[in-house]
């Protein structure tokens, strides 16, 4: 299949970052008794190919597949794994049992003409089984692992997984390092106090849905990206200044810093969907 590359990097003693150069991460966290996925991948043939890169590294069980938010680039694999407690928000089970959701989002992916456009006509949406309202502990492979939700953001079921002891976080697409994430279904003012509250989950580094492995800085400046956005937003709908043109004074102003973030191009849209939301047109 015509995608980019995969490499496992071992984060931490049995925590590996699988990433998916231009396409979608996954987490892998091996213990004694079983091995707990994060991201099941974007349609059944990802995941088995999860599942033969896991097989590598052990023979232990899947006993958790954990779902960081509800979008079908990383959790449309859920249906490879029958045998596997599926844990996610109970906003993320909300979206993915709402037909128009996912009716818009398999005719988007379907239309896409990508590798994966035909097989994703035929995907069970499987959502989690497993569902928390703000944090989850549990301890698993000899470790605490914290799941928490801070707020709407990304979308109304983003969660963020934490291994204290070895200064981890997986933040799905809430934050990645030097990447502008996708915004048109978050809830952006909610996602800057979302934001607020991310930067004190303490890490030294952490697993974006996309991208590379970052450093605690690099949320920091994810925080920033959304924070001038919206307040930028604010302040031209303050002053009466017409959707588009301040789209394109906004997305102006916000290349001299973020410019070079992987997928800026999108960011003009997605000034124009805050500006709509926010002003609640
Ligand atoms: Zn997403």
């Amino acid at each position: 299949m015509a995608t980019g590359d995969t490499e496992i990097i071992e984060l931490a003693n049995g925590v590996y970052a699988r990433l998916h150069e231009g396409l979608t991460n996954a987490g892998i966290v091996i213990g004694d008794d079983g091995v707990m996925l994060i991201d099941s991948l974007r349609v059944p043939s990802f995941a088995r190919d999860l599942i033969a890169d896991v097989k590598k590294l052990t023979d232990k069980p899947i006993r958790y597949v954990v779902d960081t938010h509800s979008h079908w680039d990383h959790s449309w694999g859920n249906e490879e794994f029958p045998d596997s407690t599926l844990v996610g928000h109970a906003n993320c089970r909300r979206e993915m049992l709402d037909p128009d959701i996912t009716v818009t989002w398999r005719d988007k992916v379907i239309a896409s003409g990508d590798p994966w456009a035909e097989e994703a006509k035929s995907v069970r949406i499987t959502p989690p089984d497993l569902t928390f309202e703000d944090t989850l502990h549990l301890q698993f492979a000899g470790r605490p692992i914290d799941m928490h939700w801070l707020g709407r953001a990304h979308t109304s079921g983003d969660i963020f997984i934490r291994l204290p002891d070895d200064g981890l976080l997986f933040t799905g697409d809430v934050a990645q390092d030097g990447g502008v994430p996708y915004m048109m279904d978050g809830y952006l003012k909610d996602w800057v106090g979302t934001d607020s509250r991310l930067v004190e989950l303490e890490c030294d580094r952490f697993m974006a849905g996309h991208g590379p492995i970052g450093s605690s800085a690099a949320i920091s400046e994810a925080r920033d990206f959304i924070v001038t956005l919206v307040g930028a937003v604010e302040a031209a709908i303050a002053d009466g200044q017409a959707r588009d043109a301040a789209a394109s004074a906004i997305n102006t102003s916000l290349s001299e810093r973020f410019g070079g973030w992987r997928g800026f191009e999108r960011v003009e849209a997605s000034i124009a969907y805050a500006y709509d939301q926010i002003s609640g047109a």
